[in-house]
């Protein structure tokens, strides 16, 4: 049971953790805390929010949990401005998407507070955002990566995760520089292919034909190109390394598949799309 929980940040991910938690009745006043005052009365009105306060300094006064659920960009700053406030026994966790940068700003800004902070990354999302964009469900049947660094409170985890999994998730705790890797691959690379084409495709003379004509897998691939362009510029800035070494790869494919059309080589490109297929049926199934 949490008695205050303060959101830092209530948009899709932050709207919906309080929303889920609400919905489990595991927790007992939420408090949210952002920019707009605006989207804050708004987290009242759709139930998210108990109460508000634009002052992050004074939100977090006589927390149990803190969770900063602000883009990437905004972290140090939320870490910075909460430090001081923070009671022995308040766990501060996040929902950041990339952990190396996030685990980083709050070593240096939370000082003896930082054995309370839980990274977390709930690996659940769509491609709205804003404080409307929460629903309860978003958690349910999902995963919750945790990356406790060795100075991490082990009490401080387990309630983080307990956390979690009340909102439907299972929870699974890995390095921090594994989550990076592996997230970029599955997710942050994805966002590039999506941005890329999308943007590639509009630059084009017959870009509203393309678009009028767009099917299904047109649609499928590209739906992620919707998502927040501050929260993808800051992960592409969190992330970079990682990313890089992924986008440098996925040229090199990209140039194999045009020199096997350049030769009209079907055999190879035949064998490249059936090894794709199995995989992807074998790995995600055939859904
Ligand atoms: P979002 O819907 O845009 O919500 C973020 C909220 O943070 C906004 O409502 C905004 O409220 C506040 N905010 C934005 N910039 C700020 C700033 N500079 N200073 C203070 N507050 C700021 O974004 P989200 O999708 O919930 O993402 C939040 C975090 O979750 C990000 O770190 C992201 O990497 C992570 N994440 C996202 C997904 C996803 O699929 N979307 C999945 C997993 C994790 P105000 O305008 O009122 O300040």
């Amino acid at each position: 049971m949490i008695d205050k929980l303060v959101i830092i940040g209530v948009g899709l991910i932050g709207g919906s953790l309080s929303l889920a938690l609400k919905q489990a009745g595991t927790v007992s006043h939420v408090v949210g805390c952002g920019r707009n005052i605006d989207n804050l009365k708004r987290g009242v009105e759709l139930g998210i929010l108990d109460s508000y306060t634009d002052s992050i300094t004074d939100a977090v006064i006589g927390a149990d949990v803190v969770v900063a659920a602000v883009p990437l960009g905004a972290m140090t700053m939320v870490f910075e401005q909460i430090a001081g406030n923070l009671g022995e026994k308040t766990i501060v966790t996040d929902v950041g998407s990339a952990k190396g940068s996030v685990v980083e700003a709050a070593r240096q800004s939370l000082g003896s507070r930082f054995r309370q902070f839980v990274p977390g990354h709930p690996i659940a999302g769509t491609e709205r955002s804003g404080v409307e964009a929460g629903f309860a469900t978003l958690y349910q049947n999902r995963k919750v990566i945790v990356t406790p660094t060795p100075e991490t409170d082990a009490e401080a985890t387990g309630r983080v995760i307990g956390m979690w999994e009340a909102c439907g998730a299972t929870v699974e705790s890995m390095s921090i520089e594994h989550h990076d890797k592996v997230l970029a691959a599955t997710s942050h690379l994805p966002h590039m292919l999506a941005y890329a084409l999308v943007h590639h495709l509009s630059h084009l003379n017959e870009h509203e034909e393309i678009f009028r004509y767009a099917a299904g897998g047109f649609r499928d691939f590209t739906r992620i190109a919707s998502s927040d362009p501050v929260m993808w510029r800051d992960v592409c800035l969190a992330n970079g390394p990682a990313l890089l070494e992924l986008i440098s790869q996925y040229q090199e494919e990209m140039g194999r598949i045009a020199n096997a059309i350049e030769q009209a080589d079907g055999d190879r490109l035949l064998k490249l799309f059936g090894r794709a297929k199995s995989e992807r049926d074998l790995l995600i199934g055939n859904c």
